[in-house]
Formats: C-alpha cells, sequence, structure tokens
C-alpha cells in the first residue's frame, strides 16, 4: 500500500444575494474570511485565499488568529500582485499591535510592504466607494473587538420642499439653504465573533440587506460552550430571527464538530417557515450551489424571454 494524498482543501463558500456575492471560507477557530466584492470589501483575514485579493478594504474583527493569520500575505500580495495597499480597517485599540505584526514582517523580510490602516472609534466611518460608509461598532467578545455595518447614505429632499419647482430650488440652493437630509441605507452587516449583545439590535445591522454573523455552536448541549467562548449559539439566532429585518443572515463560523444539517434542522424547528427561508449557512456547499443553479436557470429563462419580446 502507498500512501495516500493529502485531503483536497475546501472550495470557497459562495452565495449570490443580488446585488451582492458573498463568499469565503468561515470555520470557528481555524480561519474566518468573508469577501463580498460588489462592496469591494472582506471581513477578516484569518486565510488569504487568491479570489480575495481584488478587495482593497479588509475590515479587522478582533485579534484572534482565525480571522488575522493571514493579513500580513494579504498585504503582501496585493503589493506583490501589483494590486495596490490593502487598506486595513479596525478598532482603533487593535491598531498598534497591527502595526506591530506589520513591523515584524518588515524586520523578518528585509522590505517594507506598503499597507495603509485606517483604525476606527466606535461609531467611526470611512467611505469605502462613493456615498457607501463602514462604520464600526462594538462587540461582546475580546477587548477591542468589534463589528461594521456598511451603509448607502443617499441624498433626499426634505419633505417641506418636495413638488417645489426646480428654479425655485435652485434659487433656495443659491441662498444657502439646506434642502437635502441624508437617508441612510442598511447594506451589509458583519458581526465577528460576539456574545449576544446590544450590537444586535442596532438599526443598522437589523434592518440591514444582509446580515453575516456566527453561529459557532448548535448543539442543545453546548449552550454552556458558547456562553464561556463568548460565542453565539443556535438558540441566540433563532431568538434574534425575531427582530431581525433583513432580506438574508448568512451564518458563519460553525466549529468543524458542528453539522449543518443538523442545525439547519433544528433551526427550523425554533422558528416560523418565512424566518427559517431568510436563513443561509455559508458553508454549506450543497445547498447554496442547488440555490445559485436555479438562479442561473431563472436568469438563463429571462434572457431567452427578453430575446422573444
Ligand atoms: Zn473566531
Ligand atoms: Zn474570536
Amino acid at each position: 500500500m502507498i500512501p495516500k494524498p493529502p485531503p483536497r482543501e475546501g472550495s470557497l463558500g459562495f452565495l449570490f444575494l443580488p446585488p451582492y456575492r458573498v463568499q469565503g471560507l468561515s470555520v470557528a477557530g481555524e480561519q474566518t474570511v468573508i469577501q463580498v466584492p460588489e462592496l469591494d470589501t472582506c471581513f477578516d483575514m484569518g486565510t488569504c485565499p487568491r479570489a480575495v485579493l481584488p478587495s482593497k478594504f479588509v475590515a479587522i474583527s478582533h485579534g484572534h488568529m482565525d480571522h488575522i493569520g493571514g493579513l500580513g500575505y494579504f498585504c503582501s500580495q496585493r503589493n506583490f500582485q501589483g494590486m495596490g495597499p490593502a487598506k486595513i480597517v479596525c478598532h482603533e485599540g487593535l491598531a498598534p499591535a497591527i502595526q506591530k505584526m506589520m513591523a515584524g514582517f518588515t524586520e523578518l523580510e528585509g522590505q517594507t510592504t506598503p499597507y495603509e490602516l485606517i483604525p476606527l472609534a466606535p461609531e467611526g466611518e470611512v467611505e469605502i466607494k462613493n456615498a457607501i460608509w463602514m462604520r464600526m461598532f462594538e462587540t461582546e467578545h475580546t477587548q477591542h473587538s468589534c463589528g461594521y455595518a456598511i451603509v448607502e447614505k443617499r441624498s433626499k429632499l426634505r419633505d417641506e420642499f418636495a413638488g417645489q419647482p426646480q428654479e425655485k430650488l435652485r434659487e433656495l440652493r443659491e441662498k444657502g439653504e439646506d434642502i437635502t437630509r441624508i437617508q441612510e441605507v442598511p447594506l451589509v452587516a458583519y458581526l465577528g465573533d460576539t456574545s449576544p449583545g446590544a450590537a444586535m439590535l442596532r438599526n443598522d445591522v437589523r434592518t440591514a440587506q444582509i446580515v453575516i454573523a456566527e453561529c459557532t455552536f448548535v448543539e442543545k448541549d453546548h449552550k454552556a460552550r458558547a456562553e464561556a467562548g463568548n460565542h453565539l449559539h443556535l438558540t441566540d439566532i433563532a431568538e434574534w430571527l425575531g427582530v431581525l429585518e433583513c432580506e438574508h443572515l448568512v451564518l458563519v463560523h460553525v466549529s468543524r464538530r458542528s453539522n449543518i444539517a443538523v442545525a439547519q434542522k433544528n433551526l427550523r424547528a425554533m422558528v416560523s417557515k418565512e424566518q427559517y427561508e431568510k436563513v443561509h449557512f455559508l458553508m454549506d456547499y450543497r445547498t447554496n450551489r442547488d440555490r445559485y443553479d436555479r438562479q442561473a436557470e431563472e436568469a438563463l429563462r429571462m434572457e431567452a424571454a427578453r430575446a422573444k419580446a
């Protein structure tokens, strides 16, 4: 008998939740990296698969190795491939340690990897695309652990000026009158690792189009473990679904010892059909592939119908 070849490394989990793709790898304690290509953003960088390199922004939720292990490599590869410096968004409390880590690589390699560090205070924001902002909020996991809400800020005419003729509005604007207000549309929220807490009830989280959250433990007798590790348990998710207004809830960071099929069965027993249908497990390859195949078929049908018309 000759030895077996090593197992093939798993491919990236993938969901198309129009207009966004959510893709990446996430297993509790091992690695978490989640990319939303349309927003030029990765959440965490536990490892650095090739596919995530084009996203300029990486938002770090906390300093555990399974969330930050690939960060140095990400910066270095972007530079090596001529993609420009990575922009690292983090809690301001984490910034000095990240700088020290990157300085360590400079010393090891004898060359400097360029990167831009964007430390945020709680509720601090950075514009990542035109009128699209990333906001940091604190979570309950480790010191300086945080999540992010990505919101679009649309400029709207104030109600009292609705229906006014254009010339009148121009006149008002020229007089220096502020005739617009900013309407905030929450697009994507990422919770990182966290105990159940206030962050889950924020409006920019609850009403985001897509919420990405951890669900480390799923078995009934693992509730105490979830509490001890400051993680979410499936029962927390079930309760949360009662107040979540998002279109999609993407669950990540399931522990390797937990079975996603069991998680789905248990969750289905705890929530309504409508709530259950919002939930996706990023690493459930089979279900997500079937879903994508249906989307692709539907797209082909639409195209054919358009061609006929
Ligand atoms: Zn983790
Ligand atoms: Zn952690």
